[in-house]
């Protein structure tokens, strides 16, 4: 039985004061990762087997679709298979693939991207990696988002900071249980470099613990600093080199320049994602950027404006206290005057959600600078409470802030399900034990 807490069902609701610190406290905080003989972990049987199978959008809307996947031994095919039916894949999709090395120890095995064009909104493609002719060639299915409209339900998942504990299997289950259409994924994916050496076999077992789930439908991805890897002890000085190889995003299709934010429509909803660690001051390209996407944005399209970041602009925890102040300074009068609906943000291992709050009256003479509610600012929700090897963030700072409506230190998963242009269920998914006690 899954432990479901809701908390919100209308983000508008009329704030009533005093927040929530639960008290609920899991036995168990700090997990090692799952031995790297785990059997989420087990690569496919074949020689030469597809691995790591993992999708993401294409284009900005669903109508292409990136097939990301890993061959160990050989460069095999980079053909995708794919077609309406299992048994009949008629149409092939040509990919690349590449390797790359890692200090002196690690060397990629062939990763391949191939991106699926011209699919058609809301349906359900089947399709194959591998050589055709082999036994080690693997089948998969998604089903495209349907078309931007107003009134387009649409069910997310909000999950962050996962890693690659038991923990972090018992989130990926609870939201395999929740069945969201899709993936907003916070940042902080693997922490390989919570390894020696920034071990990045870890990168691999991490995509293979998260295929039964990222094959089958798509993962938006955020960028957090555990996707750094900068590493100049090992001789790894341009950073984000593992997670660039690996997992690449639309993020052209949005008219940025780097694959770190970039935007996607899905359904009802505008989805723009921001990156923590590039430059993001004045005049810097992703804030030229996002001057540009923010006029983009057509509220009659995509009524709902969510905004991925990895490191928290709101955050009562003490844990990574404040790091997100310089990027919620330069950014956070964009949102509000935009009405954003909801920032979604990671980094801090636990898990709170705000009442709509800005703070945006500050100048350099006025001395304006406290947080105040707000209607046209958003709901910021602190969702990296995934279940990695670091453990929980429960060093949460006293009083509560009035803008803190409920803060808790376990690990959980949430999910948006968007029904129409006005109303939306959120939830947030707290991992049960088995034992009650709650
Ligand atoms: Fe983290
Ligand atoms: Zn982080």
């Amino acid at each position: 039985m899954l432990a479901v807490v809701v908390v919100v069902l209308a983000f508008l609701s009329p704030a009533a004061r005093g927040g929530v610190t639960s008290t609920y406290r899991r036995s168990l905080q700090a997990l090692p990762d799952m031995p790297i003989d785990a059997d989420v972990f087990r690569p496919p049987p074949g020689f030469n087997a597809p691995e790591q199978v993992h999708i993401t959008l294409g284009d900005q809307t669903g109508r292409a679709m990136t097939v990301s996947w890993v061959t160990p031994k050989l460069p095999d095919s980079n053909v995708v298979r794919y077609g309406l039916r299992a048994d009949n894949l008629t149409h092939t999709a040509n990919g690349t693939f590449r390797r790359y090395s890692f200090g002196r120890k690690y060397r990629s095995g062939f990763i391949h991207h191939a991106t699926l064009t011209g699919l058609d909104y809301g349906t359900k493609y089947h399709y194959a990696v591998g050589s055709g002719d082999t036994a080690s060639a693997r089948s998969f299915s998604f089903t495209t988002p349907p078309k931007p409209g107003p009134d387009v339900p649409y069910k997310f998942g909000l999950i962050g900071d996962l890693g690659q504990t038991f923990h972090s299997n018992d989130t990926l289950s609870h939201y395999e249980a929740c069945g969201g259409d899709a993936v907003l994924f916070i940042g902080d994916l693997s922490y390989a470099d919570n390894h020696p050496g920034h071990d990045n076999n870890r990168w691999d077992t991490w995509a293979r613990f998260v295929e039964r789930s990222v094959a089958y439908q798509p993962w938006i991805w955020t960028t957090g600093n555990h996707e750094l890897d900068f590493a100049p002890e090992l001789g790894e000085t341009p950073p984000i080199t593992p997670f660039t190889n690996r997992y690449p995003p639309p993020f052209g299709a949005s008219g940025s320049t780097r694959p770190l934010w970039y935007s996607v429509r899905m359904a009802s909803a505008h989805v723009i994602v921001l990156a923590s660690y590039a430059a993001y001051g004045k005049y810097t390209p992703q804030w030229r950027w996002l001057e540009g996407e923010l006029r983009r944005v057509d509220r009659a399209v995509t009524p709902w404006l969510i905004v991925c970041v990895h490191s928290p602009w709101y955050s009562s925890n003490g844990y990574h206290y404040m790091e997100g102040e310089s990027m919620r300074v330069e950014f956070e009068r964009w949102l509000v005057d935009a009405k954003a609906d909801v920032v979604l943000a990671g980094h801090v291992h636990s898990y709170e959600r705000t009442r709509r709050v800005s703070n945006v009256a500050y100048d350099i003479a006025n001395g304006m600078a406290t947080p105040v509610f707000n209607r046209s600012a958003p709901v910021y929700i602190n969702i990296g409470d995934g279940g990695n090897i670091e453990g929980l963030a429960d060093d949460f700072r006293w009083p509560q802030p009035d803008y803190s409506v409920f803060r808790e230190a376990s690990f959980g998963h949430a999910t948006l399900q968007i029904v129409n242009r006005t109303h939306a269920f959120y939830e947030w998914h707290r991992n049960s034990n088995s034992v009650k006690d709650v």
